[in-house]
């Protein structure tokens, strides 16, 4: 059977988890959390950076930092995960969704003006697949209106958003005034099962987030030495990573360029051979637009319905190959279908019924890739 997801190991974690439990420091914010930090800090010039035990917490975090009242309304797509709505609906915000473009899953940055009132505070825009959503119109829109972004790029490490405007790439990340990634093991990297980060670019929110990290207290300014005594001063929780996942995390961002390198080359054996099959318009093909870069995340295809979806699904399935659906529209979730608004979201019902991921692991093989798409041909013919 080819699995769907496998984590990959690059052969240096143990070696450095080994290392954080020798140094005879293990609770966080050490040694190899500080070097993580400084690692995306540094490369993809994030403002500053916090390691979190997952991509929820950093979510969550950054709901706290938006400050929110309850009855604040908070715009974030439906297809998505669970976590990027739950993380502000804790915060007591009413979530408004958003449906998807028709080109692929992302935020439409044209439905938004319509959904905005008087209350909304935040837009969340999910990179999905690490694909850029479009930032420039969405954040046109949000400074018009003052409103916060928070970026979920819980999928999009080292993928970037280029902007038709000004001749420049910015990394995913790096345009809201806050960002949540994710080192799940179902992602590109990760921290030895969960972790993920929090991104500060905007300066205001910086004091207040080390806060909320250190369990309300000012204790990263007291090691700083900048107070000289340390105490309760805000909200806060336990967000931070054991230096044994921080250590897990450093071994994977050291071999960062390997593994983007292999996950694109899997990517573009599909993209090359099952672009006969699109053309015939049995599916369609990932999108990504002029905006974005690949950062091989998922390889998706979109079906006409959900009975041609389960046909291959089942089809792959019979011949050892899993392949797997994705998310089922939030605003129809059991939990939030009664607080949501009424309005229909067809793009976001579409993905839910049409969408389906294939195996896309660095440890999978190109010829496993091709025996896939060969098994995905035959199924045509
Ligand atoms: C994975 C993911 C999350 C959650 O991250 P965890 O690290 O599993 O908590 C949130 N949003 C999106 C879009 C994701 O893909």
């Amino acid at each position: 059977m080819i699995n769907f997801n496998q984590p990959h190991l690059t052969g240096k974690e143990a070696h450095y988890m080994y290392e954080a439990v020798s140094a005879g420091k293990l609770s966080g914010n050490g040694r190899f959390t500080k070097a993580c930090q400084a690692w995306f800090e540094n490369r993809y010039g994030f403002r500053k950076t916090l390691l979190t035990t997952s991509g929820t917490d950093a979510l969550e975090m950054c709901a706290m930092l938006c400050n929110l009242k309850p009855g604040d309304e908070v715009i974030v797509p439906s297809y998505t995960f669970v976590s990027t709505a739950l993380a502000f609906l804790r915060e007591g915000a009413k979530v408004v969704f958003a449906d998807s473009m028709k080109r692929n899953p992302n935020m439409d940055a044209e439905t938004l003006e319509a959904i905005i009132t008087p209350r909304t505070k935040v837009i969340v825009p999910v990179h999905y697949a690490g694909v850029a959503c479009d930032m420039n119109a969405i954040m046109e829109v949000a400074n018009r209106h003052n409103l916060l972004v928070v970026e979920d790029a819980a999928q999009a490490i080292d993928s970037y958003y280029r902007s038709p405007i000004i001749n420049q790439q910015s990394p995913l990340g790096s345009i809201g005034h806050l960002a949540a990634f994710s080192f799940h093991e179902t992602k590109n990297i990760t921290a030895g099962g969960e972790g993920g980060l929090l991104v500060v670019n905007d300066e205001r929110y910086m004091r207040r987030a080390e806060i909320l990290w250190e369990k309300g207290t000012n204790r990263a300014e007291f090691f700083r030495g900048e107070v000289n005594k340390y105490g309760w001063v805000d909200m806060g929780s336990s967000f931070l990573p054991s230096e044994v996942n921080a250590a897990f995390l450093w071994a994977q961002l050291e071999n960062i360029d390997d593994i983007q390198t292999k996950r694109k080359a899997l990517w573009n054996t599909y993209l090359e051979r099952l672009l006969p099959l699109a053309e015939q318009g049995k599916f369609t093909l990932p999108d990504i637009p002029d905006y974005a870069t690949n950062n091989a995340h998922m390889f998706y295809l979109v079906l006409p319905d959900l009975e041609a979806r389960t046909g291959l699904i089942k089809f792959l399935k019979e011949n050892g190959v899993c392949a797997v659906f994705h998310y089922l529209s939030l605003h129809s979730s059991e939990y939030y279908k009664h607080k949501h608004d009424g309005r229909e979201l067809p793009q976001c019902d579409r993905y839910a019924d049409c969408l389906v991921r294939l195996p896309l692991f660095y440890d999978l093989g190109i010829d496993e890739v091709k025996h896939i798409c060969d098994l995905i041909s035959t199924y045509y013919h």
